[in-house]
């Protein structure tokens, strides 16, 4: 067996994501503003950026202004839309780069305008309204006040209007209709006033693969989805979408322990057999990997425990009489080997959480592995 070049990382499908996108566009009608938060989400912001602008995708969005930064600074001039805030010192520069801010509380208008007064560009602005999430946004009555006010300022150029879904990753739930309904009577209270935005985006992945578009919106924004990860369990993602992400390591070191040996910080697991082979592995908690008990590694072919407490930079795994492996092996964390598969919410169960937060909480320290290109970052 080959050593690996990494220690620890994880390998991403460029050519999966950019797949999925097409799916996505193809079902919903409409083009998919591709979401790449949190490094996107875990996969490589820069790298999947330039993948799905490559498979059709007209616009990025990130939840940071300076994800946004990080996309300019890497020659990507793209549309991208700051899902988050954008402070009065970051507003400037925005202008300047052409990163799209948020609009949610009427507060940023007077703040921005303060900021721009003397700007010669106007600041590109989606206006959000809460039409059931309960987070960022303006309600539906104050809608039509913001929309104007908006319209007034003349540092302000109003681009597009959103809103977010709370529970389309559930299925049969009014809420969904009932977000949907408000978001369209926005939007038409909107042109009644004259006011057209170019952009007009609503559905998350769950509400653009399990809901019909409503004719008003211009994209969908496609996060977990373009992904290949199922919105939620309840909402799997058809055959065909494809999980970009396997995350490997590898053995680096195998020894045989005498019974009643502890493995491990606080001694929780102590050999019973005679003797034990037991393989450290790279990765721990440092990279992501949690300090849980009951995590699984996929070895030989086969689906193996985790043993005794993660430690920050490795951890063990006790290898049966008929298991083939010596260093250099490969481990695979999230993933296939052979016959048997760990997919991310295999991991998500495992932690008590779902499957966004494993792939987003993937650490720095981990390196992306390209295969397609041979990039590594
Ligand atoms: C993160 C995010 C998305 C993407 O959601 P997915 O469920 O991953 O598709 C879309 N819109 C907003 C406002 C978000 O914050």
């Amino acid at each position: 067996m080959t050593q690996s070049k990494f220690d620890n990382w994880t390998e991403i499908d460029l050519s999966a994501i950019q797949h999925n996108i097409r799916m996505i566009e193809h079902h919903a009608g409409i083009p998919v503003m591709a979401v790449i938060k949190a490094n996107g989400y875990g996969h490589g912001s820069i790298t999947v950026a330039r993948a799905a602008l490559a498979a059709g995708s007209p616009f990025l969005a990130v939840a940071r202004y300076h994800e946004a930064r990080e996309l300019r600074r890497h020659g990507i001039d793209a549309p991208v839309l700051v899902l988050g805030r954008v402070s009065a010192d970051e507003i400037s520069e925005a202008v300047a780069l052409q990163i799209r801010a948020t609009l949610f509380d009427p507060e940023q208008i007077r703040l921005y305008s303060d900021v721009l007064a003397d700007n010669q560009q106007r600041l590109l602005v989606h206006a959000k309204f809460d039409t059931g999430m309960g987070r960022l946004g303006v309600g539906t009555a104050e809608a039509l006040p913001l929309l104007k006010a908006i319209m007034d300022a003349p540092t302000l150029e109003l681009e597009g209007i959103y809103s977010h879904l709370a529970r389309a990753d559930e299925l049969g739930i009014s809420v969904t209709k009932e977000q949907m309904e408000r978001f369209s009577s926005i939007v038409q209270e909107a042109r009644q006033a004259g006011i057209c935005p170019q952009q007009i985006h609503l559905s998350n992945s769950a509400g653009a693969w399990f809901y019909p578009q409503l004719p008003d919106c211009t994209m969908v924004r496609g996060g977990i989805a373009i992904y290949g990860l199922n919105p939620s369990e309840k909402t799997p993602l058809p055959n065909g979408f494809r999980p970009a992400l396997s995350w490997k390591t590898n053995i680096v070191s195998i020894k045989t322990v005498q019974r009643g040996q502890a493995i491990s910080y606080g001694g929780k697991y102590i050999v019973q057999k005679e003797h034990e082979r037991i393989a450290v592995i790279s990765v721990g908690y440092a990279d992501g990997f949690r300090r849980v008990n009951g995590n699984r590694v996929l070895i030989d072919g086969k689906k193996l425990p985790v043993i005794g407490t993660v430690c920050m930079d490795q951890c063990m795994v006790p290898l049966d009489d008929e298991i083939q492996a010596e260093v250099g092996d490969e481990v695979v964390l999230i993933g296939r080997q052979g016959d048997q598969e760990i997919s991310a919410a295999n991991v998500a169960r495992t932690w008590g959480t779902i499957n966004y937060e494993v792939v987003c909480g993937i650490g720095q320290r981990v390196k992306r592995y390209y295969p397609e290109n041979g990039i590594e970052l």
